[in-house]
């Protein structure tokens, strides 16, 4: 994924740029840069693969003066971009995934055109969405007329010298809110940024509505509007706790995924507990509604490895990922123990850093309960990283049926009894007591939004 943020100010901005970006950092694991706009265009970038964020950026902060800046953190590509065309200067970031970005840059190049941002050996997607915006007359006509050609989504900040071009995803996926105190707007993926920078939020941009944000305040064209649905997984997964997307907090949320799943439980159990960090306030809201203690058998020890740290190989990746769950025998030792989670994508890391742990420390019994319901399908959106076969459930369903033809709606219905073999599958699997995945229903209702503006295509494959 990606995440941006963006500022303009009355004074200089470089540190308010510097923390809001750092404030996305959850978002991304690749790359990260920073743009301000003084008399001209300073840019920097950095890769972010093996070290964080603030440790690349720190030194820089002298250079970056200026009163309006855009910063971006992100698992794809180099950017923000710097680009020059008929209508003057501008620096482009985003955020979202480029489908059909092979297609598009082709046809920029037979009209003449070239790409220089190939620093990862692959075409920018950043650069492309630049490209078909220098193709109209200014930003505002570029923004409606790359909306019309991609295929994905993605959310655009640009910084000219008139402010600061927000522009939402025309499929809703990703979102942006404008905050406000005295003397500064500020942009954002992820509204946690602005708390502890005195900033309110004042505006959330619909699906296809473009804002420029300057000192004299914000200019809304909402000429474009669409009905989108925004990724409901920002809020069971890969959202900052501490934010809030369509005014509904994401804490919040995971809170009340907790306390449904207890609702339709009936475990006799000692303590639960939250895989760290991302299914703690499951956890919470388990611990909340079914009385049962929240106890913490697995803590996390991030000192000295860092939210970021991202290295190169799978291997050392996944050895960095179990040294950092540390388990607690004490609390662990002859427990009945509930786990709550909030995704299970291919079940390795769920099984390798908490269940082993668990039971090798004297667990009695060990029930898995997760706050959405099987991941069937991989994002086209925002997470390129997935493949079909990759996911728990799809090589369960092949160890099921193996080359038999089937109708995959019938292991999307919690109700059948396939999908309960499915289920039954995957607790053996992971080798553990009990397994209960949350209902789309109830999903749906722990977010509060009506179905139709969620994107659920992980779940149900819809569009
Ligand atoms: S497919 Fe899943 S991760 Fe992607 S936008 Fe939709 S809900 Fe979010």
């Amino acid at each position: 994924m990606s995440g941006l943020f963006g500022i303009v100010s009355s004074k200089d901005c470089r540190q308010s740029l510097f923390y809001g970006t750092d404030y996305h950092s959850h978002l991304g694991t690749k790359k990260a840069g920073l743009a301000v706009l003084n008399r001209q265009f300073t840019r920097c970038i950095h890769d972010i693969s093996t070290s964080q964020f603030k440790s690349k950026f720190i030194e820089e902060l002298p250079k970056l003066k200026g009163k309006k800046g855009i910063g971006v953190i992100s698992d794809f590509d180099s950017q923000p971009i710097i680009i020059s065309c008929s209508f003057g200067k501008f620096a482009i970031a985003t955020s979202g995934l480029l489908r059909n970005k092979n297609e598009l840059a082709r046809k920029i190049m037979s009209g003449g055109g070239s790409f220089s941002e190939m620093s990862s050996g692959m075409i920018n997607a950043t650069e492309v969405i630049g490209k078909l915006i220098a193709k109209k007359n200014n930003i505002t006509d570029g923004i409606k007329y790359t909306f019309s050609q991609i295929i994905g989504s993605m959310s655009i900040l640009i910084l000219t010298k008139e402010g600061i071009y927000a522009a939402r995803d025309i499929t809703g996926k990703t979102t942006l809110v404008v905050g406000q105190n005295e003397d500064t707007f500020a942009i954002t993926s992820e509204t946690c940024a602005f708390p502890n920078m005195n900033l309110k939020p004042v505006l959330e941009l619909q699906p296809g509505e473009i804002a420029l944000v300057s000192r004299e305040g914000i200019r809304r064209d909402q000429s474009n509007l669409k009905n989108g649905k925004i990724c409901a997984f920002l809020w069971i997964y890969t959202g900052y706790p501490a934010s809030s997307y369509e005014g509904i907090s994401v804490e919040k949320v995971r809170e009340n995924c907790g306390v449904n799943l207890a609702k339709n439980d009936r475990i006799q159990a000692d303590l639960v507990t939250g895989v760290p960090d991302s299914g703690t306030a499951h956890a919470l809201g388990y611990s909340m509604a079914s009385g049962i203690p929240y106890r913490r058998p697995l803590v996390k020890y991030t000192d000295g490895y860092g939210r970021s740290y991202t290295p190169a190989s799978q291997g050392i990746r996944n050895k960095v990922a179990k040294l950092k769950l540390i388990p607690i025998k004490s609390v662990i030792e002859g427990k009945k123990i509930v786990v709550c989670d909030d995704s299970i994508v291919r079940g390795t890391q769920l099984k390798n850093q908490a269940i082993e742990k668990l039971w090798k420390n004297g667990a009695e019994e060990i029930h898995i309960r997760i706050a959405c319901p099987p991941l069937m399908y991989p994002c086209p959106y925002l997470l390129s990283t997935r493949t079909k076969k990759e996911l728990a459930a799809r090589r369960m369903i092949k160890k099921i049926m193996g080359e038999k033809n089937f109708d995959i709606k019938d292991f999307l219905n919690e109700k059948s009894s396939l999908y309960k073999k499915m289920v039954e599958t995957i607790k053996d699997e992971l080798g553990v007591t009990s397994l209960k995945y949350q209902t789309i229903d109830e999903m749906v209702k722990a977010i509060g939004l009506p179905e139709e503006k969620l994107c659920l295509y992980c779940w149900n494959g819809k569009d």
